[in-house]
């Protein structure tokens, strides 16, 4: 164990925590990134900001929420909108149960709320896809209320600065974290020098760890709690937060076929639950270790023409000919989570009338218009370049 770090509750003695919320303020007020959603006091806003930010980078999400707030202005442009504008429009974010929870909230905050995101706390954690660092979120920084937030980046500066060891995924660790962001933000509260200071210092908190304390040589050097810091002081301040080993990459060959049949591709939506739910797609078929390298078999194909059914399912009786002379078109790497796809993108032309598989063909004008899949959009932009 390093010396001088917790194994049990941090005490955080009022001065103490007062004095670090100061040197927070102070620093985010010269340093903080200008960025649009901090321009804004607007909940709704602020809150599609948060849903975007989740898992996802600040330079990735900056186009996706100008493009959003232009198109859905509002909670009620959110309620009413179509399921493929929105999948459209978070297309390429990932996560796609996150925007299917947004049009849920934003229809229970039409109904039950007049269309206002509702300020009180129990109110918003009521809400689908908000959970108490979201519901915290929206009420420090819309709202100022002094209501903690522990994210990736929170977690990180508080297990560094208190010298905290546990594992943030326990629960004993986590609640220690969270009761450290409630004392700071309440104290935050307090300084009444400061404008908005509970939305401030959660701000501060958050952008210190993506700035300043970050998961790989951390700045300490220009970070304003240095001389607090028990992980500095330590000399180890990558040691925290405690991680335990990832899981190890799970890899897959899959075979995608790209069909032409009069300037029109055969392609289908994928199922309303589970991976890219929603989503649109090739047709394709994940290919067992045996049936890799090699050009794709005929059942590789039938499997991939009818959603992967098994062999003795009945669609497969109805997929007529197969076609017959395909080329290989490119292979494709793609991550989701663990996940590492190797695609084997095989297309050819389709001279007669195709049998009647499972799909749509569409112009690439109409499959330009759809929500695709990562992988098949990388593949619908080299049909575009042809
Ligand atoms: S001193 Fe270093 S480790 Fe400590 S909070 Fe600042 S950046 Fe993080």
């Amino acid at each position: 164990m390093l010396p001088g770090v917790a194994q049990r509750p941090v005490r955080l003695q009022p001065r103490r925590a007062r004095a670090l919320v100061r040197r927070l303020l102070a620093w985010f007020a010269a340093h903080a990134r200008d960025l649009p959603w901090r321009r804004t006091r607007d909940p709704y806003a602020i809150w599609i900001s948060e849903i975007m930010l989740q898992q996802t980078q600040v330079k990735t999400v900056l186009p996706y929420w100008e493009r959003w707030m232009r198109a859905l202005p509002d909670v009620g442009a959110v309620a009413r909108a179509r399921s493929v504008t929105l999948h459209k429009l978070w297309e390429g974010l990932g996560y796609y149960g996150r925007v299917r929870n947004l049009q849920r909230a934003a229809r229970r905050i039409v109904r039950e709320h007049g269309g206002r995101v509702p300020e009180r706390f129990e109110e918003l954690l009521a809400l689908p896809g908000v959970g108490r660092y979201t519901a915290g979120a929206i009420a420090s920084i819309a709202f100022n209320q002094p209501r903690p937030v522990l994210d990736g980046n929170v977690t990180r500066v508080l297990t560094r600065l208190f010298g905290i060891a546990g594992d943030p995924r326990e629960a004993q660790t986590r609640a220690r974290l969270w009761a450290l962001a409630e004392m700071l933000v309440q104290e935050a509260a307090r300084l009444r020098e400061w404008e908005r200071p509970c939305s401030q210092f959660n701000q501060a908190l958050m952008e210190l760890g993506a700035l300043i304390c970050t998961p790989r040589a951390p700045k300490c050097a220009d970070c304003p709690l240095q001389t607090a810091c028990t992980a500095h002081r330590a000399g180890r301040p990558e040691s925290f937060p405690a991680r335990r080993r990832a899981a190890p990459a799970l890899r897959k060959r899959v075979l995608v076929l790209v069909l032409a049949y009069r300037g029109r591709f055969l392609v289908r939506q994928r199922p309303p639950t589970g991976v890219n739910a929603r989503l649109w797609e090739f047709p394709n078929v994940e290919l067992a270790g045996s049936e890799a390298g090699a050009g794709p078999s005929r059942d590789a194909l039938r499997r991939a023409l009818c959603n992967g059914q098994p062999s003795d399912a009945p669609a497969r009786r109805d997929t007529g000919p197969l076609p017959s002379t395909l080329s290989r078109l490119t292979t494709l790497q793609h991550s989701i989570t663990r996940y590492r796809f190797t695609l084997d993108v095989y297309g050819g032309e389709i001279s007669d009338t195709p049998p009647r598989w499972p799909g749509r063909w569409l112009s690439l004008r109409q499959l330009q218009r759809l929500p695709l899949a990562g992988a098949h959009r990388k593949i619908l932009a080299r049909l575009m370049l042809r």
